[in-house]
């Protein structure tokens, strides 16, 4: 399967920032979240592309080494750096399927990192969360304590190098004798072996199994935010230290307000009477209700900033505004009254409109009675 380009993925230019491509990417993730596309095959693997070229691209190290190598092989995931994409399943799929090759050496290696994808609420975005997520991944061996030993066995020295780890095999050629060394393949250039391997976890030092961690999600984070927990990723092979856990932050599209950075945006119709007399309105804001003046004579368009009731910095100070862009409601469903005012609005200020369409004697009357019953 050829892969497409990653800067053609999230279209961007090779020398883009990463704000451009952090920009490009939130845009593309908003359009294909299964959230959003409903579980659409397609779109799902356009996710999937979409999340595995941010993955690369807004990591310095790995753009580098994308920029000079391209694609990496399949099954160099694993040790430092290497973690799956997409959902879950895929990556299991990736650790733990065919494509996964096993490291030379049989001794401690860390463990490899998670992806865990979390969605969450703009009002959760905005004031941070804690949220247990539940992991599967390799834990360490409860009964090992991941040393991969059976409990009272030890490593004892390799019988087929003596503990060198390597073994010379000697060739006689026309040219004389030449000893050439190679890694001991009894104990893979450690010099020691299990005397007895764990039953539990087969001398691996870890098993496989699912862990409940409370992940916390401090204010202001954005879809394509990462969260890195520390030592929570799998646990490593005989010992070795822990991978880590990546969160990956997708915060839901609100109903309301749109976000940009940490600015909202909201688009507040009021009444014409409003907008021509001047108002105090009430309008919605992330922590509830807030008041606002519109001044006689508004049109429609104008925007006013309410400052501070934006989303929070990640960094930790500082808010961003909402603005509020006011358009104007037209009334419909004139009363016979109403009706009647508004015409002679329109006299009174020369404007032309459409000739009364007659409701008739009784209705015009009726529409009155209504009016001051
Ligand atoms: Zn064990
Ligand atoms: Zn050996």
């Amino acid at each position: 399967m050829s892969k497409r380009d990653y800067y053609e993925v999230l279209g961007v230019d090779r020398n883009a920032s990463q704000e451009e491509i952090k920009r490009a990417y939130r845009k593309l993730a908003r359009k294909y979240h299964p959230d959003v596309t409903g579980g659409d095959k397609e779109a799902e693997a356009k996710f999937k592309e979409v999340n595995e070229a941010y993955e690369v691209l807004s990591d310095e190290q790995k753009r580098a080494h994308y920029d000079r190598f391209g694609h990496s092989e399949p099954g160099s995931f694993g040790g430092a750096g290497g973690f799956g994409f997409g959902d879950m399943d895929d990556i299991f799929d990736i650790f733990f399927g065919g494509t996964h090759r096993r490291s030379p050496s049989s001794g401690p290696r860390r463990g490899s990192d998670i992806r865990f994808d979390m969605t969450i609420s703009l009002e959760e975005a905005a004031t941070g969360l804690e949220r247990e997520v539940e992991i599967r991944r390799y834990n360490t061996c409860s009964t090992c304590g991941g040393s991969g030993a059976s409990p009272g066995s030890s490593m004892v020295t390799c019988g087929q190098c003596q503990g060198t780890g390597q073994v010379g095999t000697t060739q006689s050629t026309p040219f004389g004798r030449f000893s050439t060394y190679q890694t001991c393949p009894r104990c893979r250039g450690e010099g020691k072996i299990i005397e007895n391997p764990c039953t539990e976890c087969g001398g691996q030092g870890r098993t496989h199994g699912s862990r409940r961690i409370k992940v916390t999600v401090p204010p202001g984070v954005d879809s394509g935010t990462r969260l890195r927990v520390a030592g929570e990723g799998e646990a490593g092979y005989r010992g070795g230290p822990p991978g880590d856990l990546y969160i990956y932050v997708f915060v839901r599209e609100h109903d309301v307000f749109k976000r940009e950075g940490q600015d909202l945006f909201l688009e507040l119709p009021i009444e014409f009477s409003q907008a021509a007399l001047g108002a105090e309105l009430e309008v919605p804001t992330l922590e509830g209700r807030a008041k606002m003046t519109i001044p006689a004579g508004t049109q429609p368009g104008r925007v006013f900033r309410l400052r501070g009731k934006g989303m929070p910095s990640l960094r930790g100070f500082g808010r961003g505004d909402l603005h509020v862009r006011i358009s104007i409601a037209v009334p419909t469903n004139l009363s016979g009254e109403e009706e009647a005012l508004l015409r002679r609005f329109a006299e009174l200020r020369g404007e032309k409109v459409a000739p009364t369409k007659d409701k008739g004697l009784f209705k015009r009357v009726k529409d009155m009675f209504e009016k001051h019953a």
